[in-house]
């Protein structure tokens, strides 16, 4: 994932010179080492600093995470799995072309008592490194078990809601299966469920992993790849997988207006989407110029803070029941 100094930088400045406490947040850094080429991004996802556009009150909020002096560990995370701090929060995706509400993406957030708003780039990979990343999916699914039948039919038309499947959970053999019994007894239909991996999860993919994928499409799930266009997959995926849609990585979309290589790499990924047949999303929509671009580039749906920020499914039921649908 390309880094974004500027962000990093202004936030750190700021961090020094408010609260000498704040230096641990490079500690987490430092140790949770499968982060660091993920460091800037970890800062600048920081979900108070993304949230609070006032830098003294991102800082105020996000110190949360800088209160205690150790960071956060896996027997933390854990421990705040089983006391039930995590929820689900749920970004909304737009049709490019009429602006149509057509679906979320759910992201998982935990705020500790100890340690604030956790990244979770942070946890997932805690979870990760240590095998225990199932334990965070069936926290999501006992979330999602009572948010999923009101995000796909409560908001006029159909909708779906796109889930995040890191690489170990592939890994595990029954995963499909398992999510199979798991819709059917909900009756939730698996065209309502997208299931997210990142295009370098392919990097090391075996016959569990393909097996699992094959059994999601039969389901009816759509799989998509994120964070397309940072990972080293191979484009020979895109036909030897069911892959219903690529996610244009944020990155990409930041230099869209600025940057003509950017601009290049977009044009040509969504003509070769578009020739495959596949979909696209762009993620990290952040302004109506990039909004333009993207939909005049031909991506089909778009997500990001212009559209609607990650929140739970109540504040979403707010914001967007009143909206016609068309
Ligand atoms: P992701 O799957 O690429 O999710 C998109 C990230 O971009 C989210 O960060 C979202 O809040 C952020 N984002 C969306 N639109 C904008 C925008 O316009 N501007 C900016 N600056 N950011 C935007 P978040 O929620 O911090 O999640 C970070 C990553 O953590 C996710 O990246 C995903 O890889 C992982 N993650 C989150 N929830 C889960 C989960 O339930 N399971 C797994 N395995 N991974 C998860
Ligand atoms: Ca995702
Ligand atoms: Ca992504």
């Amino acid at each position: 994932m390309p880094c974004r100094t500027p962000t990093r930088n202004r936030i750190d400045t700021q961090v020094h010179s408010q609260n000498a406490n704040f230096a641990c947040i490079d500690s987490i850094h430092t140790r949770i080492t499968p982060c660091n080429k993920d460091i800037y991004r970890l800062v600048s996802t920081l979900p108070e600093a993304q949230d609070h556009p006032s830098p003294a009150h991102a800082m105020n909020q996000s110190t949360a995470l800088a209160i205690d002096a150790a960071p956060p560990t896996v027997a933390d995370v854990l421990d705040g799995l089983l006391h039930e701090e995590f929820t689900l929060n749920y970004q909304p995706q737009v049709d490019a072309m009429d602006g149509r509400l057509v679906g979320f993406e759910a992201l998982a957030r935990w705020h500790s008592p100890r340690f604030g708003q956790v990244s979770p780039l942070l946890f997932v990979n805690l979870l990760e490194q240590a095998g225990h990343i199932h334990d965070l999916w069936d926290g999501i699914l006992t979330c999602a078990s009572s948010d999923l039948p009101a995000l796909t039919t409560g908001f006029g038309n159909p909708l779906h809601v796109a889930l995040n499947l890191s690489p170990q959970q592939l890994q595990d053999p029954e995963l499909s299966s398992r999510f199979g019994h798991w819709l059917a007894r909900r009756q939730i239909d698996g065209s309502q469920i997208h299931i997210e991996i990142t295009e370098s999860t392919l990097l090391n993919s075996n016959s569990t992993m393909l097996d699992n994928l094959d059994r999601f499409t039969r389901d009816g799930i759509a799989l998509w790849l994120d964070d397309f266009g940072t990972g080293y997959s191979g484009l020979r995926h895109l036909r030897e997988l069911p892959v219903a849609g690529l996610k244009i990585d944020k990155s990409f979309v930041d230099r869209l207006e600025s940057d003509l290589d950017d601009f290049r790499i977009v044009s040509a990924i969504t003509a070769m989407a578009c020739s495959l047949g596949l979909k696209i999303v762009a993620e990290g929509v952040e302004t109506e110029a990039q909004m333009q671009m993207l939909s005049q580039l031909g991506c089909t749906t778009l997500q990001g803070y212009l559209i609607g920020r990650p929140a739970p499914l109540d504040s979403l039921q707010q914001t967007w029941a009143s909206r016609p649908i068309n």
